[in-house]
């Protein structure tokens, strides 16, 4: 089996916070989340608002300290190293965030934004280096060369969107984390970063974790996607086997709701969930989703379910799948 590029075991965050009460609790925003990239590939986490999987983007990126759990890359944990040993790690792990208007310094000329990580990771280029590689990363993003001695508020959004690649590009990246990348621009500009971010992967081999609440976008663009719901993932899959044949019920909640996508494409009925998602503070004992779920039995009260194996690279936490009959009181698989 060969090394994945990205690999993370059992991630938690949990914050300290303070219940209505004044007493100390913990807001697991992510609670023991696992999965690995290949280097060329994209996994899209998808999920809710608040779901935890900006948190798990962030927790990669190093930018926040993990309670527990690994991020490896290539084998070697870099969640525990300290700013120096993470600066090399750094340059391999970039990003692009959602909002193409506070994510670029105003104050800053493109030329010097996407210079800045080359500066930062090769000192000893000469300018005339410098100048030549942010050229060259322009013409990437298909964006004039001329973009160079312009400023951010001269440039629509999908045009500062293709600025924030161009300076993840310039570091020279093994993965990005494309944080809601398109999230916030129109439709059409929207498929443009989309077939843009595609042809630089194929081109540089980039992995893509791609963070998204927009289905559409990620049955396009994910080679896996993984669903996450408070802090966990429940289902993870090849993307034409999720957006087939989802197992979760959760997943299939979520397809239904979203246009075009998944068996409600296909004709199939919205699935409309009831009541909130709980609290992270206080997350429901059992099968985290039982309190929404329209299938939930006795046992998803009491036991946490596993993520088990249900197809190829398939994996979904629903009791219902397990294969024991003990477990399901007989009921009928899901389909
Ligand atoms: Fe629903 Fe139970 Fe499956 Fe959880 S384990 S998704 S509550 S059926």
């Amino acid at each position: 089996m060969t090394q994945p590029l990205l690999s993370v075991e059992g991630l938690k965050k949990y914050y300290p916070v303070r219940t209505g009460l004044g007493r100390p609790a913990r807001l697991r925003a992510v609670d023991g989340v696992s999965f690995a990239i290949e280097r060329g590939e994209t996994l899209s986490l998808v999920g809710e608002s608040g779901c935890g999987k900006s948190t798990v983007g962030r927790a990669v990126l190093g930018l926040l300290p993990v309670t527990a759990g690994q991020v490896s890359l290539d084998g070697g944990r870099i969640d525990n190293l300290g700013p120096a040993a993470f600066r090399p790690v750094r340059k391999r792990l970039q990003v692009v965030f959602q909002d193409p208007f506070s994510s670029l310094n105003p104050r800053l000329k493109v030329r010097e934004i996407v210079a800045e990580p080359i500066r930062n990771f090769w000192p000893d280029l000469r300018r005339e280096d410098i100048d030549r590689r942010v050229a060259e990363v322009l013409d990437k993003v298909r964006l004039p060369r001329g973009s160079a001695e312009r400023w951010p508020h001269e440039f629509s959004g999908g045009q500062r969107q293709r600025i924030g690649i161009a300076r993840a590009l310039s570091a020279e990246p093994d993965l990005i984390v494309c944080d809601e990348a398109v999230s916030a621009l129109d439709v059409s500009v929207k498929a443009q970063i989309v077939n843009l971010l595609q042809d630089l992967q194929e081109e540089l081999g980039l992995a893509l974790l791609f963070i998204s609440h927009d289905l559409a976008i990620v049955e396009h663009m994910a080679h896996r996607v993984a669903v996450m719901y408070l802090g966990k993932i429940v289902e993870l899959a090849p993307r034409s086997a999720l957006f087939a044949a989802p197992r979760h019920p959760y997943t299939k909640a979520l397809l239904s709701a979203a246009p075009l996508v998944g068996p409600r494409a296909a004709g199939g009925q919205r699935i409309i969930l009831s009541g909130d998602v709980p609290s992270p503070i206080n997350p429901p004992k059992g099968c985290s989703f039982h309190t929404r779920c329209p299938l939930a039995v006795g046992r998803c009260r009491i036991d946490e379910p596993a993520l088990r194996p249900v197809g190829p690279g398939h994996v979904s936490a629903c009791h219902l799948d397990d294969d024991s009959d003990a477990a399901t009181g007989g009921r009928p698989r899901l389909s």
